[in-house]
Order: C-alpha cells, then structure tokens, then sequence
C-alpha cells in the first residue's frame, strides 16, 4: 500500500524533527532529567510537527531505553505505543470529540495507573475545539493530575485556551518551519525515494508550503509522478497556472489598464476562478514585492508566493514600497468587503479599476517569468490602430504608444451591438446562475437620452450624440465618459473639455483613445473642427446624484469585450 510520503517521513525522534529545536531541546532535557510536566500545551500553525512531537514525547516518556532524550523505538513500550496496542496511550481529535462525555470519560479512565507502561498519555488535538462545559471537566483533572497522568493538547488557535488551563500547561510555540530547512528535508526525502528533484522546484515548494513541511511533503507526492520534479512541473501539478495569471493581471494594473484586467478577470471569473481567491493571489503577491523590497537578502522566510525574490523585483520595478503598500491596503479592504458584498464579482472588479488609478504613470515592470506572453503593453492598442485623429490631441501622449498588432486585446473590436438595458449574454454561460439583480433594468441605463434629430450643428444635446457615437468605438472608458456623475462635457470655441470628478475618473477618460474617438464624433456633429482636453473638476452632477460608489455599482454586469 502506498504510503504518503508526509507519513512516511514522520520524525520518529526529537533529533528527527525539522525546525523545532527550541522545543525539542527542553523536551529531551526534560526525559533526561525526569522533570516532566503533567500538561504540555503545543502552539503553532499547520504542519510544524505539533502532533509529531506529541507522539514522540508520549513514547520518551514510556521508553525503557531512552537514549539522549529520544525514545528507542525498539522497547515494547515504543513498539506498542507506535503500533496502537497500548491502550495507556490514547490520541484524541477534539474537532470531533469535544463534548463534556468525552471528556468525562477520560476523567473516569485518567485514575486507573497504566496497564502496560509508565504514564497514560492523552494527546488532544485541535484542543481549542472543546465545548464550554468539557473545559470546566478538563480543568477539574488538571487540578489535580494524578502522578500517573500526562496530557499534551495541540493546537493551532492559543487564543481560544480558557486562561485557566493556559496557566497549569508547560506552553512550546512552534514556528513555521524556514523554506531552507524544508528545502533541505524535501532534497533529502526526494533522495530516499528516488525523485528527480530540482533545486529550483525544492526552492519552489518550500515557499509554497508557507511553513509546512507537512504541506510540502504532499505537495511534493502531488508533484512526483513527473520524470524530473522541476519547476514547470510543480506549476503544474500544484495547478498554479494562477499564479502566472495573477502576475498577468498584476502587470495589467500596474499600465492602468483596465480593459486588460478586467479581460483577464472575466476569463478567472468563467474559468471557476473565485472572485475573493483572485484578489487574495494578487493580495499575497503585493505582499511579497513588499517584503522583496523592504527586507532584500534576508526575506526568502517571508516569502509565501510563487515567485522567488529576484521575479518579484523585477515585477515590482518602479514601483514605490507606498504604491505597493496602498495597493496592498485597497486590495485587503476588497477582501474583506467581500463577504457582506451582494456580488462578489462587481465587488472584485471595482478593485481592480480602483487599482487602476492607483499606478498612474508608473514605469511598466518586466513581464513575470512565468507569464511570458507578451513583453509588449496592451492598454494602447485600439488607439494605434485607429486611423490618424482628425484632430490633434491637445496633451502629448505617452511614448509607449507603438505597438505590434500581434497581440489583439478581445476587447479591440468591440461586438456592441446590443443595447445595454438587460443582462448581457454570458460567454459559455456562467457557472451558476447570477442572482436576480432587482435593479438591473433601471440600474443599466446610463445612456444618454438622443438629441432630436435634425439640428445637429446645435450645441443643444450633442454631448448625448457625441456618447451614443463613441460607444462602440470604447470600452471600460465609455461607462466612465457616459456617466453624468463622473464626466461633464462643455463647448467653448474648438475645444470640448471632458470634466472629470476626480483624478481616478480623469485617469480613465484621459486616453488617447478617448480624446480621439470625443474628437472625431464632435467634430462631425458639430459640424466643424474641434480638439478635446480633459479637466480635474468642474463637473456638474445631475440632480439628485447618489455616491459616485453606488453609481459605479451599476456596472456590475457589464461585459467589456
Ligand atoms: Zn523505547
């Protein structure tokens, strides 16, 4: 029978455990000496070798020949204990035994002295799962621990311990375990078993494992069916094409593109992908730039993405640790609005185009190595392909306006046909039914009312024709542009200026794109030549103007390819 390799490779003595020295030191002084304690309480995280420890501890305290504090694991008392024929010594799941009876059963049980061995040995796991009244009982034995007695409780949540049990247990703290020392333990594993393992992929599972060397050891059996473990193939097998993705969606924000990433987003979002999921990816990878940047050298402990030190600055290139720490913060704020938001994927995408606005002008970072695709930016590619503007732009644009046709957005040749009143038609069809969106009709309706026809050289309503005739020609920056919260327009001589509420909004309508689509509608329907500029301020709002939050809630549903 195949054996997982977590498993397999238990620690059998202290000296074997991975990472813990602090505990297992004291733990084997403790046998050496005979001064144990009759309630140990293990802390830490998943996967740092609690119940191990637990285990090893139960045996040293049996052991007829312990050796330096470890158990022999040869005495009938080690055997026995290891094999679960010594009743004496008893491993309890709290998560599913955690009611008064339990407890009281083992209370009734703890007097008995041991049939076999020295000590009866309860380890409770997961002991922060005990209901209110078996702490009253687990207390009540504490208090009194026959000599007999030993109990050592887990667990990974020490807040939840009622003080008074805090107070009569001896108290180890287990850390995470460093990705070095997991590095070094998988190498070694992998070695035993025959595994082709890379030092990169070794390198690379360690930071996935966040500390685990539990985690690290499944991720390794996930991964070791491939004929040489490198890195590509944990990406694969660990099923982290996401995270190229998410280094994807990272690059598109950093542009100020919000077409790309909400591209990208819809096709997580209809892949399966969760939309609170996909901010956490692009959450821990802020994060990790952070620390890439702020603790150089030293921080391959902190890491807990996919990519290593030297990919994270590269993605992160000019970009400031507040920038990174802001946009950390926003995104954190949408992850924990999440849970309370009506739609989670509206909710996910006004972080990202809030993301958007928080890179302005930012220096495009190197592509992640891992998503390789295209070294080129996006967010320009429907105006460089337009024919020339009929009129100039008054701002000089950016210089990264050249742009291989290659690489075609979705987006590019928008299919708008449709009217945007009902819900649009879903590519695919989306997994599970969207929620009945009561306000949808009404909401979806920011289109402008249609000047009457006939006197098109009036300056009255051509700002309503000017939107009905860029629509198809914009994407993302039509739902801004038509929006009378956010954007105003006003004539004066040959210049139209587009008013925007704030510098986000002005982000967004200040496109060449934009300018040069404003432009040629005007100029035709007005019936001369005119330039566009854009302006922080000075709109004026409608009557009646709700937060411009809720008005960008109604754009929830909206497609943007
Ligand atoms: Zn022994």
């Amino acid at each position: 029978m195949y054996q997982a390799l977590y498993r397999k490779y238990r620690p059998r003595t202290f000296d074997d455990v991975v990472g813990q020295e602090h505990v297992t030191q004291t733990l084997r002084r403790q046998i050496e000496s005979g001064r144990t304690s009759h309630a140990y309480l293990f802390v830490g995280t998943r996967g740092t070798g609690k119940t191990s420890c637990a285990k090893i501890l139960s045996r040293a305290l049996n052991c007829e020949h312990p050796s330096g504090g470890n158990p022999c694991n040869e005495c009938p008392a080690c055997l026995g204990i290891e094999n679960g024929t010594v009743m004496d010594v008893a491993e309890i799941d709290a998560a599913s035994n955690n009611g008064v009876d339990d407890i009281r059963a083992i209370r009734d049980e703890a007097v008995f002295t041991p049939a076999s061995v020295k000590k009866r040995v309860y380890i409770i796991d997961e002991v922060h799962m005990l209901s209110g009244s078996a702490w009253s009982a687990l207390l009540k034995i504490l208090e009194e621990p026959p000599e007999h007695l030993v109990f050592i409780l887990a667990t990974t949540e020490v807040r939840k311990i009622p003080a008074t049990i805090l107070s009569r247990c001896q108290r180890f703290s287990f850390r995470r375990i460093l990705p070095d020392d997991i590095k070094k333990r998988l190498l070694y594993v992998a070695e035993k078993e025959g595994i082709s393992l890379t030092d990169g992929a070794a390198a690379l599972l360690s930071r996935l494992a966040d500390g685990s060397l539990r985690d690290a050891l499944s991720l390794l059996d996930q991964c070791a069916s491939a004929e040489t473990v490198d890195e590509t193939a944990v990406f694969s097998a660990v099923g982290l094409a996401g995270s190229a993705d998410t280094a994807g969606l990272f690059s598109d924000l950093v542009r100020g593109s919000a077409p790309d990433a909400l591209a990208l987003f819809e096709k997580l979002y209809f892949g399966g992908r969760d939309p609170a999921s996909v901010l956490s990816e692009l959450l821990s990878l802020c994060r990790d730039m952070l620390m890439a940047r702020l603790a150089p050298g030293g921080c391959s402990a902190l890491l807990s993405g996919a990519f290593g030190e030297d990919a994270l600055k590269k993605m992160s290139a000019g970009l400031s640790a507040e920038t990174l720490a802001r946009a950390a913060r926003a995104i954190q704020d949408a992850v924990s609005g999440m849970a309370a938001a009506r739609d989670k994927r509206t909710a996910a995408e006004l972080c990202l185009i809030s993301l958007c606005g928080l890179f302005p002008g930012a220096p495009r970072p190197a592509q992640a190595p891992a998503a390789p695709a295209d070294p080129a930016p996006r967010a320009m590619a429907p105006a460089a392909r337009r024919p020339a503007p009929a009129v100039p732009p008054e701002e000089p644009e950016p210089a990264e306006e050249p742009e291989p046709p290659e690489d075609e957005p979705p987006e590019e040749e928008p299919p708008e046909e449709e009217p945007p009143e009902g819900p649009e038609p879903l590519p695919g069809g989306p997994p599970e039914p969207e929620p009945p969106r009561d306000e949808a009709p009404e909401a979806a309706q920011p289109l402008p009312q249609p000047a009457p026809p006939g006197n098109p050289g009036e300056p009255d309503g051509w700002w309503a024709r000017v939107l009905t005739d860029v629509k198809p020609a914009l994407d993302t920056a039509w739902l801004f542009l038509s929006n009378e919260t956010n954007v105003s327009a006003s004539l004066s001589g040959g210049m139209v200026t587009l008013h925007a509420s704030n510098a986000f909004i002005r982000n967004m309508v200040d496109s060449a794109a934009v300018k040069e689509a404003v432009g040629k509608a005007s100029s035709r329907i007005l019936g001369r030549s005119v330039a566009v500029k854009t302006e922080l301020g000075g709109v004026t709002p409608p009557a009646g103007t709700a937060d411009k939050l809720s008005e960008l809630e109604k754009f929830g549903n909206i497609k943007f390819e």
